[in-house]
């Protein structure tokens, strides 16, 4: 397996990455380009997008999608503090909420004095799709990403506000997947091919589970028409602003009073993201290192690394300590959530191993790992090489 040569990224990646010809992933590089982008600038260009949708008071501004987080309090303090714009939160509520991001979500209308619509599922609903999408696609959280992408722009189209405020391109921050110059915007296709991992609502009627067309209102994108007739458009604030995760949950903290999970998570270090949902750090990215060998500590110790926060060495521990772990606690409430048996779920986990990852040795599942890179390079020094010059008899 290769492995970027300045994070820990490996090539087999849900991030789509690409290696130049010193080994070092595009996410670094894109990281790098964003060190020479004009950001005051940029927030110059903001603000003419921003003044093009204000209305003169028949409506609102803007839409800002939010999960409560340290993000969504970024992205709300920048449109309401520094641009004074009057937005309509909308969230998409999935149920399974961390006390303390359900605390921070409840907040943002008292904190940002804004109007906040929030739309959740039937609980019923949930739990059949949590075990639907396992199945289907080792992805329980299948609905919160359709959820996420697709409710706010249904909303957009209900309350006819045409800019929706997105916070970063997550593929770009985590992968380098378009440059910062593209300044691309949401799509359809990124929402279906990405976010929703290819699966679309109706994938996910199901006889067996009982999910009908009727279940899955909130997840049907809006057509172009009715897109194109209000001339709807996401913007995502990550090409204006220079986008950090780490100083978005200080700003957050210090200005909002945002309060980060009290207690350590099984899989990571970090306690301040994916607080919207309590699988999401747990069960879920599990999944992620069940398919393709790694987790969410990858991500989080590639960002630490480019931002300087963290050495590669150190983070290559981090890998070491956290991506491997099946978080006990979270896996009881997930399967008592959807009624399953650990043994279903270990089987059925199981089909979804990548095989360029993952190969059986003695009825084990093995894979290689960032920290056999020096074993490997001294072992490489031992093999005899092939003698410099061969005898022509
Ligand atoms: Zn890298």
């Amino acid at each position: 397996m290769q492995y970027c040569t300045e994070c820990v990224y490996p090539a087999v990646s849900f991030a789509p990455l690409l290696f130049d010809e010193d080994g070092v992933c595009s996410g670094c590089r894109v990281r790098k380009q964003a060190e020479h982008v004009d950001w005051d600038e940029r927030k110059r260009l903001l603000g003419e997008v921003l003044n093009e949708y204000k209305t003169d008071g028949s409506n609102y501004d803007c839409i800002i999608p939010v999960s409560g987080g340290k993000d969504s309090y970024f992205q709300t303090h920048v449109i309401t503090s520094v641009f004074g714009l009057k937005p309509l939160l909308v969230t998409y509520h999935g149920n399974n909420f961390l006390e303390c991001g359900q605390r921070n979500l409840e907040r943002m209308r008292d904190v940002f004095d804004v109007d906040h619509h929030i739309f959740s599922p039937s609980v019923q609903l949930l739990k059949k799709i949590n075990r639907l999408g396992f199945k289907k696609m080792g992805d329980m959280n299948w609905h919160n990403h359709c959820g996420i992408f697709t409710y706010p722009v249904q909303a957009a189209v209900k309350f006819k506000v045409p800019l929706i405020i997105w916070g970063e391109h997550g593929y770009t921050d985590l992968g380098g997947m378009h440059s910062i110059k593209d300044s691309v915007e949401m799509t359809a296709r990124y929402r279906l091919e990405h976010a929703c991992r290819g699966f679309d609502w109706h994938d996910m009627i199901d006889e067996e589970e009982g999910i009908t067309e009727k279940d899955l209102l909130w997840a049907k994108y809006p057509t172009d028409d009715e897109l194109g007739d209000l001339g709807i458009r996401g913007v995502y604030i990550s090409n204006y602003m220079d986008w950090d995760g780490y100083k978005n949950y200080v700003l957050s903290r210090d200005l909002y009073d945002w309060q980060e999970h009290p207690e350590p998570f099984e899989r990571t270090y970090r306690s301040f993201s994916n607080m919207d949902d309590m699988h999401e750090n747990g069960i879920h990215d599990y999944l992620k290192y069940v398919k393709v060998g790694y987790g969410r500590a990858t991500d989080h110790a590639c960002k630490d690394i480019r931002w300087g926060r963290m050495t590669r060495e150190e983070g290559i521990e981090m890998v070491r300590k956290y991506d491997h772990v099946k978080p006990r606690k979270d896996l009881e409430r997930w399967l008592t959530y959807v009624d399953m048996s650990e043994e279903e779920f270990d089987t059925i986990c199981d089909t979804f191993r990548d095989r360029r990852v993952w190969r059986k040795q003695n009825g084990s599942w093995v894979k290689d790992n960032i920290w056999d890179e020096s074993i490997q390079c001294s072992t490489s020094t031992k093999v005899p090489k092939e003698p410099a010059s061969i005898p022509t008899t």
